[in-house]
């Protein structure tokens, strides 16, 4: 069956948040606030929205979350996703916390999540999840991080980069080479490492064209030592773990993007009705027109492949959307940079200053090409996939050459062919 609708019961909730973001979200983005001041100002609308039956809501019940499937995630990030600093954390969903909550929620034994996974959830713990090297990133098969295990615990040395939020994190899931005899996909394994662990020495925090504080930590492990239940999942697993919790993430992502893409939208669309210039207001000029039009139905096909891409995982899990979720990773990275590109040019030299949030959005959009995983990658991916689906057509010519199918064709009707040249 197909169907456009939202269930009446849920059409409600996304009123809410929508009402809740304007009365209560977006003041905040425009104060200078510390993260203090800022926690602060946010613990009582976390739990306004916990009252509500918002909170965590990409989790399943067991996990304290509402199970509401990526479907409803996707058209509640699509409104929380407008204000895309602010707003996740409020709703307890805000990377990487929430992916490191499903790697534990996906992997951890009942100690594992007594201790990680519900304070984490409860916003008592901070996390970080550590894979990316200076030399192995969008290949996981070249990283190098080793783990050794010696007598009850595991033994870790390495040097990892692009570690978010590593300086300010409790614990940092690192992905290890465990076993390097072995294939690579069974050759690595996931451990919680507390971040005060004697030997985590994080050497400085890259920035990332100028966006505010630098998070992305480049880190030293050296000797760091864990007991062995801090192993997470099956020794050799971390790959499975990983594709489980970057095909969620990544989803998540482009949720975001749908509600960044239509705030920089209505910005072009409200400035095209009120900047006059050369002698008519810019939404009489045919380029004008023309982004409106364009932006309109890109953000349509973005928002359609995202949501379809949530459907198949809700009906089919993960793994059977590889191919939606890769498409829709690099498309809609494309889409949202192209929009909030319009949206700055349309404002002139407003749209470059920092008296609009469009620079600051520009700014993600450009990241958003490369975090998890760059654009080409998802591209080799989706081109995999799709090309598993044909196979080489045998002999010189193309199986749509026209004279040869003309040719079979003929044979095929000789019989009606015959019969129409003898009645000429
Ligand atoms: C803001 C930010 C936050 C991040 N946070 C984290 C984090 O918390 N934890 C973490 O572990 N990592 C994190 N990362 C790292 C991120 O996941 C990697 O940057 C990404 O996977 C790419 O890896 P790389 O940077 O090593 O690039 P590389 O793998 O070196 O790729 C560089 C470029 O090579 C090209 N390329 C690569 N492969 C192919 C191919 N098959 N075909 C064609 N071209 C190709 C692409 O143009 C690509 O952009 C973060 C990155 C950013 C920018």
């Amino acid at each position: 069956m197909w169907d456009f609708s939202t269930e009446p019961d849920f059409q409600e909730k996304l009123d809410w948040i929508e009402r809740f973001m304007e009365d209560e979200v977006y003041p905040l983005e425009t104060l200078d606030l510390t993260p203090e001041q800022l926690e602060r100002a946010t613990a009582p609308l976390k739990q306004l929205v916990k009252d509500t039956g918002l909170w965590a809501c990409h989790l399943d019940p067991e996990l304290g979350g509402q199970g509401f499937g990526q479907m409803k995630l996707a058209l509640m990030n699509e409104i929380i996703g407008r204000s895309l600093i602010v707003a996740p954390p409020i709703f307890g969903n805000q990377a990487p916390d929430s992916g490191n909550a499903e790697i534990l929620a996906i992997a951890g034994t009942d100690q594992q999540k007594d201790r990680w996974l519900w304070p984490l959830l409860d916003g008592r713990l901070r996390s970080c999840y550590s894979m990316t090297e200076p030399g192995a990133g969008s290949d996981p098969t070249l990283l190098t991080t080793r783990a050794v295990r010696d007598g009850d615990e595991w033994v870790i040395n390495g040097h990892k980069w692009f570690s978010s939020r590593a300086a300010k994190a409790d614990i940092i899931i690192v992905m290890c080479v465990t076993d390097p005899e072995q294939p690579p996909i069974s050759r690595m394994s996931m451990f919680v490492v507390p971040a005060d662990a004697p030997g985590v020495n994080v050497v400085r925090e890259v920035g990332v064209l100028g966006l505010g504080e630098a998070h992305h930590a480049e880190v030293i492990y050296d000797n760091v030592r864990v007991p062995a239940d801090h192993l997470l999942g099956d020794e050799g697993g971390a790959f499975v773990i990983a594709q489980k919790r970057l095909g969620p993430g990544r989803i998540h992502h482009c949720m975001r993007w749908l509600g960044q893409g239509r705030r920089a939208f209505d910005m072009l669309c409200e400035r095209a009705l009120t900047r006059f210039t050369h002698g008519s207001v810019l939404s009489e000029k045919q380029t004008i027109q023309s982004w409106i039009a364009d932006s309109y139905a890109e953000m349509q096909a973005a928002r359609l492949m995202t949501l379809h891409a949530a459907w198949t995982i809700d009906q089919h899990g993960t793994s059977k959307a590889r191919t939606e979720i890769a498409a829709i990773k690099f498309f809609g990275a494309k889409v949202l940079h192209d929009v909030i590109d319009r949206a700055m040019q349309i404002h002139g030299s407003l749209g470059m200053s920092n008296d609009l949030p469009l620079e600051t959005m520009y700014r993600h959009a450009r990241v958003a090409r490369v975090v998890d995983g760059p654009d080409e990658v998802h591209r080799v991916t989706v081109a995999r996939r799709v090309l598993k689906g044909y196979k080489p057509h045998d002999g010189l010519w193309p199986s749509e050459h026209i004279p040869t199918r003309r040719e079979a064709a003929r044979q095929k009707f000789a019989d009606l062919l015959d019969e129409a040249t003898s009645d000429l």
